[in-house]
């Protein structure tokens, strides 16, 4: 369509730049193309990558936006296999036995960093991310409650999941799609996730199971694994309700097994029944990638699992997922071999010592109170010390937006929405220089903040953030 009839059709076309060869059938373009209709004929490849690269151009600098625990920078041999292997469907098996075999290995692996009973023989699967392998983990629960209460189940007793208030959106969504009566334990006082006895508290016969994350996306905190599975422990003594745990790892699940190889929260807990990760934070991997391990046999009900057939063979199938490119797998197994336990160690470590840098020098600034300090996951939330009251967080957000950071603000969850913090979040990529000068850029901008008469913003005007 030309741009006159365009904005006939009440709609305005793309803009092209000229340069890029309009209405010039030799370099391609040879109608404006409309905003929401598919064009009328082809153009050339150039001319399209140009335009479509000019669009996006107004995206923020991923390397810059430290609101996302999702990876934004891999290594260009990475980049380029991942590339390579786009045209691999993971789920065909059949065809690809190579790509197959490469998911195969990165199970065990995960296994044996969560210390799993019998890591050579991990069953596990990967997913599109954490999300949906919280859905499993979720689905398994609930299978596994009702077969052992089919009477009271039938009888109309409807299941319930214990969790705190600050997990993360894909377990209301669990709750909601596969109906399960979700009991959220609301923060309070100086408590940001779930506490144990609290935990314990909110169970009954009817508990599908506890989630606990590791590494809670509000703050970057750890929740106190082990002693929710004591109180759990003590519950069952008491009344002999038996409570599985799903550990969230999203983010802790590659963290904890190399910079706190001592803390126990995986596998070794008798009570953990499943543990999800997200291949693509701090696996180092673009998105979507996530992986799901259950204990054994017993905590994924054999009637969940579907089989297909691999070169003859049998593999078995638990996904909402069927086609997927086989890329992110490639990626996640790349990032195995090329860094090892080692390796892994030091990357991580590294974004630790960032991470608490950072937090220090924020808090030296003088105007701002940390909640947590980078040194569980390598992220951290900060508020507004007490005697500020000429800026809040939503003024200090979009300020170093000016400065093209993306550091996101929000309320916490019931009962702490009185407190308004912002969070940082390092990872891969972002480097002590890079740390060092937000911090100068936030201390120089402080004059200016002072200088406000009242706090500007509100929530409604602040960064969106992943959570
Ligand atoms: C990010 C995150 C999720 C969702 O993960 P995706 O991989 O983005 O689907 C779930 N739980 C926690 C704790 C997270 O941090």
């Amino acid at each position: 369509m030309t741009p006159q009839e365009g904005r006939r059709a009440g709609q305005r076309p793309v803009w092209v730049n000229p340069l890029f060869g309009v209405t010039d059938p030799a370099s391609g373009i040879t109608s404006v193309p409309p905003r929401s209709r598919l064009p009328e004929g082809p153009t050339a490849p150039a001319s399209v990558s140009r335009l479509i690269r000019d669009e996006l151009m107004l995206d923020g600098n991923p390397r810059l936006n430290l609101a996302t625990f999702v990876s934004t920078w891999m290594e260009p041999e990475a980049h380029a296999l991942m590339g390579d292997m786009a045209d691999r469907n993971l789920i065909d098996r059949d065809e690809y036995p190579a790509t197959a075999e490469l998911e195969q290995r990165c199970i065990p692996m995960i296994g044996h960093l969560w210390n799993a009973p019998d890591p050579d023989s991990s069953i596990g699967t990967s997913t599109v991310g954490s999300s949906e392998a919280c859905m499993l983990g979720g689905m398994a629960l609930k299978r596994r409650w009702m077969r052992r209460n089919a009477g009271r189940y039938a009888a109309g007793a409807r299941p319930n999941l214990v969790m705190g208030v600050n997990t993360q959106v894909c377990w209301q969504k669990f709750c909601n799609y596969w109906e399960v009566e979700p009991r959220t334990v609301p923060m309070e006082g100086d408590r940001f996730h779930l506490g144990a006895e609290e935990a314990a508290g909110q169970c009954d016969e009817n508990t599908i199971g506890v989630v606990t994350v590791l590494g809670s996306t509000m703050d970057g905190s750890y929740e106190p694994i082990a002693g929710i599975c004591a109180a759990l422990d003590a519950l069952e003594e008491r009344t002999g309700w038996s409570v599985p745990v799903h550990v969230d790892a999203a983010s802790g699940g590659m963290i904890a097994p190399f910079l706190e190889p001592d803390l126990v929260w995986d596998f070794r807990l008798p009570r953990v029944a499943s543990i999800n990760v997200s291949g693509h934070k701090y696996g180092m991997v673009y998105p979507g990638l996530g992986w799901i391990l259950w204990r054994d046999r017993d905590a994924l009900p054999g009637d969940l699992v579907e089989h297909v057939d691999y070169l003859g063979g049998d593999v078995a199938t638990f996904t909402l997922n069927f086609s997927r490119s086989g890329s992110q797998v490639v990626a996640q197994y790349y990032n195995f071999l090329r860094l090892g336990y080692e390796g892994f160690r030091e990357v991580q470590g590294a974004l630790r010592r960032v991470a608490t840098h950072l937090a220090e020098r924020i808090e030296g600034l003088g105007c701002f109170r940390l909640l947590t300090r980078g040194d569980q996951l390598p992220v951290f939330a900060f508020t507004t010390g007490d005697d500020v009251t000429r800026f809040n967080v939503y003024d200090v957000s979009r300020r170093l937006r000016e400065w093209g950071w993306l550091v996101p603000a929000y309320p916490f969850p019931p009962n702490r929405d009185d407190l308004h913090v912002l969070r940082v979040v390092c990872r891969n990529g972002f480097s002590l220089d890079l740390a060092d000068r937000l911090a100068d850029d936030l201390h120089s901008l402080l004059p200016w903040l002072h200088r406000q008469p009242a706090p500007m913003f509100g929530p409604d005007a602040a960064t969106s953030f992943h959570h």
